[in-house]
């Protein structure tokens, strides 16, 4: 299957609602443009210098995706680009992409990343910190930054109920947090091995990398 391919099946199974990141984390721009040529214009990285470098080089109408965690002293590389920060786990790194936003005179779109999964290893915050966070006054101040919703990650396993559930618990911590922030807009969950149960659960923004552009290769 091609790139191209990919897209179009996955593409099939997604409704109008539901926004498509092509996770191109590792890939070269060789793969970027095959996709970019289909039609994709949505793209997400996880590491801040391999995207700035990679927006440097290719088409300026791709919207760039920070889909990974964020270190607070590389904000200012990708503040002048980037569309939609998902990894915002902490108030330190929001007050550190506000003050980017402002020296380049913009609003950056933020997600707030909540911890859904059993596994430790996995970044977000959970209830009581996204509360006292949204209540603070520190918060309310905040100009250059805009939540538009929540991402999170399903723990990695074969039990479908298990992941199930943890979509579940996010969807109703959004809804939640509508009540408060009527404006948000995005829930960013699902990836390539869980985006069908994320989308019954509610998703309207679905990560997906290898099933589009073949297994990731580390070495
Ligand atoms: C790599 C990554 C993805 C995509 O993973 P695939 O399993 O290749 O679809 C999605 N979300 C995050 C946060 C990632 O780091």
């Amino acid at each position: 299957m091609s790139i191209k391919n990919n897209l179009i099946a996955i593409k099939e199974k997604l409704s109008k609602e539901v926004t498509l990141v092509a996770v191109s984390k590792t890939k070269p721009n060789e793969a970027i443009l095959e996709a970019y040529e289909a039609g994709q214009r949505v793209f997400g990285e996880n590491k801040i210098q391999e995207m700035t470098q990679k927006w440097e080089t290719l088409p300026k109408d791709i919207q760039w995706h920070m889909i990974g965690h964020v270190q607070r002293n590389k904000v200012k590389y990708m503040a002048e680009f980037v569309s939609l920060v998902h990894g915002v786990d902490s108030f330190r790194l929001l007050l550190e992409i506000n003050k980017q936003a402002k020296k380049h005179d913009r609003v950056i779109p933020c997600l707030l990343q909540m911890h859904i999964a059993e596994e430790e290893t996995k970044f977000g915050l959970d209830t009581l910190e996204l509360d006292a966070m949204l209540n603070s006054e520190e918060f309310a101040a905040l100009e250059n930054i805009r939540i538009e919703g929540l991402m999170g990650m399903a723990t990695f396993t074969q039990d479908q109920e298990q992941v199930r559930k943890e979509f579940a618990s996010l969807k109703s911590i959004f809804d939640n947090l509508k009540q408060k922030l009527p404006d948000i807009t995005v829930l960013s969950m699902g990836m390539s091995g869980d985006y069908g149960i994320a989308i019954e659960e509610g998703s309207t923004m679905v990560r997906i990398g290898s099933s589009i552009f073949g297994a990731r290769n580390y070495s």
